[in-house]
């Protein structure tokens, strides 16, 4: 079982399912060379897959180009399916630093194929999260400086200001196809930067006023 802490509260909860955008920074999707999609583009990460700060990523032998993704992570409170972006925010219990670790070599080989990502993106340490802290203590979730650096080398540097589309829109759009529990996760995409890590590199990942996340790479 996999749990996350919720900072500053005695609350411990159960991680459910991690539901994944993909293209929702412009300037990412211009990096891969991606469409713009009309509608979210959604995948989903087993909870078999997260792994705390200060752990290890093992990047499996099947590939050989790992990438990281830094992303806001959406912490959800309570049940709802069908959620209107109007109340959506009432349903987030807190906000954390998450990196979706991709193995971009398999990625594109399933892409090409027209396969499911899975294997690509749900491997064992592919989910690195942070401790979260209360959504009261965030003011504005939709502008914040979202960084990632890989020994101690700026890779990522962006806003949650560039997300196309901002957490209510999120949590309605993806609570339409998956009802949503307490103790689920959302990650909201990532901005441009991405790019590959290697055994023995470390990845801090941070957003502005939410906290760090450092992760070891084996
Ligand atoms: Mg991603």
């Amino acid at each position: 079982m996999h749990a996350v802490r919720l900072k500053g509260t005695a609350k411990t909860l159960r991680i459910g399912k991690v539901v994944c955008l993909a293209r929702n920074y412009s300037d990412h999707i211009k990096e891969l060379g991606n469409e713009t999609p009309e509608k979210p583009v959604l995948f989903i990460k087993p909870s078999s897959s997260v792994i705390g700060h200060r752990e290890t990523v093992f990047i499996p032998d099947f590939s050989q180009d790992c990438h990281h993704e830094v992303e806001l992570a959406v912490l959800i409170g309570k049940w709802g399916k069908n959620i209107n972006a109007k109340e959506a925010l009432a349903h987030v219990a807190g906000y954390g630093v998450g990196i979706d670790m991709t193995l971009r070599d398999v990625q594109n080989d399933l892409k090409k194929k027209g396969l499911p990502w899975e294997i690509a993106k749900g491997f064992d340490t592919a989910c690195p999260l942070s401790d979260f802290i209360p959504a009261s203590e965030v003011a504005d979730p939709s502008n914040l400086r979202i960084t990632l650096k890989v020994n101690d080398q700026l890779r990522q540097d962006g806003s949650t200001a560039q997300m196309m589309r901002q957490v209510p829109e999120i949590i309605q759009a993806v609570s339409e196809i998956f009802t949503l529990e307490e103790g689920d996760i959302i990650l909201t995409g990532t901005p441009a930067g991405v790019g590959p890590v290697r055994s023995g590199d470390q990845m801090t990942a941070e957003i502005e006023g939410i906290g760090q996340l450092e992760i070891q790479v084996q």
